[in-house]
C-alpha cells in the first residue's frame, strides 16, 4: 500500500465521519477556533429514512450550542406532541403541559438537515475537508492513536492525517468501533419507511404512534407536503420485497385511520420502500489514548421514539464542552481526563433516551402490555402528572426514577385491567410480571449507573 503523507500538518481534531454527530461537532468547536481535519467517504444529499424526527431534547442541545438556526432554510416542520390511536380510540398529548414551558420537536429531511450543518461546519477557515474511506487508524510504538490512514475519493490514492485526537463517528455500520469499545449490537427489529404526500393527518404537527396493528407503526411530518409513515417488522431477518408487501397488506393497511386511505394507496402504486434495521447496542467504550468514539458508533438503541438525535446531540455537547475546557489539546494526558469524563457523564444524559426507546418498543409489541400503556397515556394526558411522561419521550427528563415509576404503572394498570375484562387469571398476571421484567431489566443493567441517580436530572 502506497502512502503520502499529504497533510503535514498536526490537527489538533480529526473527525472520522461527517454524519449527524461528526458533521454537527465540527460545526460546533470549528465555531470555537478548533483546528479540525473532516473526513467522510460522501457529501452528496442522501436520502435516508433515518433522523427525520428532533424530540425537544435533540432541539435544546443544539439550542445550547448555538445550532438552532440549522433547523431553518428547508421547509421542516415543528412538532408539537404525540398523538396515540387504538382502534377506534385516539388522543393527544402535547410537549408542553402548561404555558410555563416552550418546548418543541422538529419534523424534517435529514439529508437536508446533513447539508445544512455539513455546510455551516466548512464554512470555516478552520475546518479541512477531506474527500476519502478511512481505511485504518494509526497508532504509535504506545499504541497511542495518532490519527488515521485513508484512501482519497479523487486520486484513489492511501494518505494519512495526523492529530492529537481522532473522534471517530462512523455511524451505525462503523468500522472502527472494534479498535474503541466492547460494543455488541444487536437488530430488534426493521423499520420499512415510505412518504406520504399532501396527507392530511388527524393531530397536523405531532408524532402518530398505530397501536392496533401486531406490531407499531408511526409516522410524522418531514416537510409541509411529506409525512413519513415507519412500519416495524419484527425479527432480525430483512424483509424481501414479497414480505414488505404481504406485512404492508395483512399487518398495516387494515388499521390505518381513513384520512391514509388516499395517500397511503398513491405511496404503495410508487412502490418506493426504504428498509433499515433497527439495533439496539448499548456503549461499553474503552478508554484509549488520543481517540474517542461518537453517535451510533458507541451507543444505538431502538428508533420507535426518535430518540437518536436526542442522544447525538447530548454527546457532541458534552464531549465538546470537556475539551473547550482546557486551554489547547498540547496536553496528552489532560486530554485523555476529559475523554474519561465525557464517557461517565453521558450516561446520565442518555439513560433515560435508551432505556425509553427499547422499554416502549418492548411494550408496544406485546398485546397485554399495549392496551396498558395506551390507557395510561391517555389518563395521563387529562390530568398535570409532574413530571409527566411525555417528557421523558421529548428527552428532557434525566430523572429514571421517574421512568421506573412510569414503567411499572403501566404493569400495574395492565393487571387492573385483566380484572375488569373479566380476564384476571392466574397465569395472564405472571405474564403481565414475566413480560415487564423481562424488558426492563437488561435494559436497566446496561444502562443504569449510580450516576444516573444523584446528577440533575432535568434537562442539560
Ligand atoms: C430507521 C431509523 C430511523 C431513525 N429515526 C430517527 C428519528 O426519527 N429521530 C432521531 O433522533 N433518530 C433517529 N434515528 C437514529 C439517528 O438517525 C442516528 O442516531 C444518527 O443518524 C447517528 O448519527 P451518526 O453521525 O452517528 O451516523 P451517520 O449520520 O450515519 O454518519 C456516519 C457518517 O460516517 C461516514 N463514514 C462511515 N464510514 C466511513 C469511513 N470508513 N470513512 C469515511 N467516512 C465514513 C458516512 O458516510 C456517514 O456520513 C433513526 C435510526 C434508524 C435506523
Amino acid at each position: 500500500m502506497n502512502t503520502s503523507p499529504e497533510h503535514n500538518d498536526l490537527y489538533d481534531i480529526c473527525i472520522v465521519g461527517a454524519g449527524m454527530a461528526g458533521a454537527t461537532i465540527a460545526a460546533y468547536l470549528a465555531s470555537k477556533g478548533i483546528n479540525i481535519a473532516l473526513i467522510d467517504r460522501e457529501y452528496t444529499e442522501k436520502r435516508r429514512i433515518v433522523g427525520e424526527l428532533l424530540q425537544p431534547g435533540a432541539v435544546e442541545a443544539l439550542k445550547k450550542m448555538g445550532l438552532e438556526r440549522l433547523l431553518e432554510g428547508f421547509d421542516a416542520q415543528p412538532v408539537y406532541g404525540y398523538a396515540l390511536f387504538q382502534n377506534e380510540q385516539k388522543f393527544s398529548i402535547p410537549y408542553n403541559q402548561n404555558d410555563a414551558t416552550d418546548y418543541h420537536g422538529v419534523g424534517l429531511h435529514n439529508g437536508r438537515f446533513l447539508q445544512k450543518i455539513r455546510e455551516d461546519a466548512l464554512s470555516n477557515d478552520s475546518v479541512h475537508q477531506i474527500h476519502g474511506t478511512v481505511s485504518e487508524l494509526m497508532e504509535d510504538a504506545k499504541g497511542v492513536v495518532t490519527g488515521v490512514k485513508y484512501r482519497e475519493k479523487h486520486t484513489r490514492k492511501y494518505k494519512t492525517i495526523h492529530a492529537k485526537l481522532t473522534i471517530m463517528s462512523d455511524g451505525f455500520f462503523s468500522n472502527f468501533r472494534k479498535d474503541l469499545s466492547n460494543n455488541v449490537k444487536s437488530v430488534t427489529s426493521f423499520f420499512i419507511g415510505l412518504v406520504l404526500k399532501n396527507c392530511q393527518l388527524p393531530f397536523p404537527h405531532h408524532g402518530h404512534v398505530f397501536l392496533s396493528a401486531p406490531t407499531p407503526f408511526i409516522c410524522y411530518p418531514i416537510s409541509s407536503t411529506e409525512t413519513r409513515l415507519l412500519i416495524d417488522y419484527p425479527g432480525d431477518k430483512a424483509p424481501k420485497k414479497e414480505d414488505i408487501k404481504s406485512h404492508i397488506a395483512d399487518k398495516v393497511a387494515p388499521f390505518l385511520p381513513k384520512e391514509f386511505a388516499e395517500c397511503f394507496a398513491n405511496a404503495i402504486r410508487e412502490d418506493n420502500f426504504k428498509v433499515m434495521p433497527n439495533h439496539y447496542m448499548p456503549a461499553k467504550p474503552v478508554l484509549r489514548e488520543g481517540a474517542v468514539l461518537l453517535g451510533d458508533a458507541l451507543n444505538m438503541r431502538h428508533p420507535l421514539t426518535g430518540g437518536g438525535l436526542t442522544a447525538v446531540f447530548n454527546d457532541v455537547l458534552l464531549l465538546s464542552t470537556h475539551l473547550l475546557a482546557m486551554p489547547d489539546f498540547n496536553d496528552p494526558k489532560l486530554i485523555h481526563e476529559k475523554l474519561e469524563l465525557y464517557y461517565q457523564d453521558r450516561y446520565h444524559a442518555n439513560t433515560n433516551v435508551n432505556i425509553m426507546a427499547n422499554a416502549l418498543y418492548g411494550v408496544m409489541s406485546n398485546d397485554l402490555l399495549k392496551q396498558g400503556v395506551f390507557e395510561y397515556l391517555r389518563q395521563g394526558s387529562n390530568k398535570v402528572d409532574n413530571p409527566s411522561p411525555i417528557t421523558l419521550l421529548a428527552g428532557l427528563n434525566r430523572n429514571p426514577k421517574t421512568l421506573i415509576k412510569h414503567f411499572f404503572s403501566v404493569s400495574l394498570l395492565c393487571i387492573k385491567n385483566l380484572s375488569i375484562h373479566s380476564n384476571m387469571s392466574l397465569s395472564n398476571v405472571f405474564r403481565v410480571i414475566k413480560d415487564s421484567f423481562c424488558i426492563i431489566k437488561p435494559l436497566a443493567i446496561n444502562e443504569l449507573r449510580p450516576s444516573s441517580f444523584y446528577r440533575k436530572n432535568i434537562q442539560h
